[in-house]
């Protein structure tokens, strides 16, 4: 049976990806951290994931996991994944993140030439590697330019699974743009829209606070992204690839289309704009130019920004 060890298995991407591979047939080992809240979801799903205790950035640890595994794949979603946060903990982030990647990478490397066959590894690289991008939109070859912590420690993960797949390993990444599912944590934006609008059609919240309205991303739906992931470790040639929609809308957008489906029509009047929430160093906008992955890797997203939208508010609408 094909082995598949995913970082990160608890949250968004990673819960969807085990849900996918078990379902292919595939034995699935995931990393999770000890005590995890997101656990008890996750075995509620996914039952048949072998679970392993160990946190990214002990790189000797991992190292011994994946000798132990011998993975076919290794998918390595987990990490610091919020720009927020990254902010407050850099440090940490550049030691999960980046250092994290690293010894996942090398140590990728040590088992194949241990034992003789391919070890395919996929790196979630981010669109925030591009920063304030100069082109729009941005594709495989656009200059890496990170404005945040994050952006710099995907950027340096990034730059390191090129360095290995010249190396020899079948590593690749997908440059990953905005994605969401109703399993987005509420700490981003796009969940605390989703939640807000179906609260106060509740009648169980008047009002939301948000930082900037005009800041736009391109936002596609979770499970289509996993599914380039997939496509992407199976390639038979590693390679990066944008994965997105190429549509960038703005969070006001996002909060009117959340509102409207909720029944919230006053949406307008329901927005509290809190300055300590935004981010000024931000990129205003990103887009992604996914040709590459549509052309080679027969990738497509299948869900609008509307159904998307829909989806996240009629799930917190049926939510206890
Ligand atoms: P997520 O829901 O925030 O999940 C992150 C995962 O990483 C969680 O399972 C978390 O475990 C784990 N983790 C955090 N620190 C760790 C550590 N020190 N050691 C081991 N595991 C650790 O992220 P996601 O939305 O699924 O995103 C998956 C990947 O894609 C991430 O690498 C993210 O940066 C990248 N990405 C995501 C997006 C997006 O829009 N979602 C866009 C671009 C790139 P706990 O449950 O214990 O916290």
């Amino acid at each position: 049976m094909p082995t598949a060890f995913i970082t990160g298995v608890t949250g968004q991407d990673g819960g969807y990806l085990a849900d996918a591979l078990v379902a292919d047939g595939w034995e699935v080992h995931g990393l999770i951290r000890s005590p995890d809240p997101a656990l008890a979801d996750l075995r509620g799903r996914t039952p048949h994931v072998v679970l392993h205790d160990g946190d990214l950035s002990d790189t000797a640890a991992m190292a011994r996991l994946i000798d132990s595994i011998e993975p076919d794949e290794i998918y390595n979603l987990g990490g610091i994944s919020s720009v927020a946060m990254s902010w407050e903990q850099p440090l940490l982030t550049a030691r999960v993140n980046g250092v994290g990647a690293a010894g996942l990478l090398d140590a990728a490397w040590r088992l194949q030439e241990r034992i003789g066959r391919p070890v395919h590894l996929l790196q979630a690289s981010s669109a925030e590697i591009f920063g304030a991008a100069e082109q729009s939109p941005q594709d495989e070859l656009t200059p890496t330019r990170p404005v945040t912590p994050y952006g710099a420690s995907k950027a340096f993960a990034h730059q390191l699974v090129g360095v290995y797949r010249r190396r020899g390993l079948a590593a690749s990444t997908c440059i990953l743009y905005n994605h969401e599912s109703p399993r987005r944590p509420e700490r981003f934006v796009t969940r605390k829209i989703t939640m807000a609008a179906a609260r106060i059609a509740a009648g169980e919240q008047q009002t939301v606070s948000l930082g900037a309205l005009d800041v736009r991303r391109d936002w596609g739906w979770a499970p289509d992204y996993v599914d380039a992931m997939m496509r992407a470790i199976r390639h038979g040639v590693p390679d990066d690839f944008v994965v997105a929609t190429g549509v960038s809308r703005s969070v006001r957008d996002f909060v009117h289309t959340a509102f409207v489906h909720a029944g919230v029509d006053d949406w307008e009047s329901r927005i509290e704009v809190d300055a300590s929430l935004t981010r000024p160093a931000d990129a205003s906008d990103q887009v992604g130019n996914a040709a590459k992955a549509k052309r080679v890797l027969g990738w497509a997203p299948t869900v609008t920004f509307d159904q998307m939208v829909a989806r996240m508010v009629d799930h917190d609408l049926h939510a206890d």
